[in-house]
């Protein structure tokens, strides 16, 4: 099956030079949904994952199912101000200033073995800003899956590094 072929991508958006990767093609796609799902999750299947943490918003729809398929709890991480109780937060660098991301405090038990995912991975810093938040809660993130990887902007490489293994489903060139 070819899940790269459900990927819409669209010129321009949201800003001149942006190739966006849409996903929405994909989800609205039964037998594709499902194949992504059982692809991000094949890696990390035997490794006794005890939640999925998924990063706002296209991550939550691809982390529930996840989370899921391995019968486990799932750990949103979302933008600042968003969650109603404690949060711990941590600030990363975009292109243009600064954006933070924020869980619960209790958002799992200390040595719980985290699986990160989203749908595209561009410079990692979303992603290494969710691994330091989930670290910093004390979890183990024993890996991170993503549908759509961009490899000439390294964030994958970047996530490796951090210490944390990567599954990717497809590449795009470019940015
Ligand atoms: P980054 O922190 O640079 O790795 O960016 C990753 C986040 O930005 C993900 O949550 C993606 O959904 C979104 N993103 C970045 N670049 C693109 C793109 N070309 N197409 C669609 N989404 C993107």
């Amino acid at each position: 099956m070819d899940l790269k072929a459900l990927i819409r991508t669209i010129p321009d958006y949201p800003e001149p030079g942006i190739q966006f990767r849409d996903i929405t093609t994909l989800l609205q796609d039964p037998s594709g949904l499902r194949r992504a799902v059982d692809e991000l999750v094949q890696p990390f299947a035997g490794l006794s994952i005890n939640k999925v943490a998924g990063i706002e918003a296209r991550g939550f729809i691809l982390g529930g199912a996840v989370a899921h398929q391995l019968s486990v709890g799932f750990i949103p991480i979302r933008k600042k101000g968003k969650l109603p109780y404690q949060t711990i937060s941590v600030e990363y660098e975009l292109e243009y200033g600064t954006d933070e991301v924020e869980v619960h405090v209790d958002c799992l038990t200390p040595g719980d073995r985290i699986l990160l995912v989203d749908d595209l991975i561009a410079t990692g810093g979303t992603a290494l800003a969710a691994i330091q938040l989930v670290r910093e809660a004390g979890g183990d993130v024993v890996g991170a899956s993503f549908v759509i990887d961009l490899p000439e902007i390294g964030g994958a490489a970047r996530i490796e590094a951090a210490g944390v293994p990567v599954r990717t489903l497809m590449a795009f060139e470019g940015h």
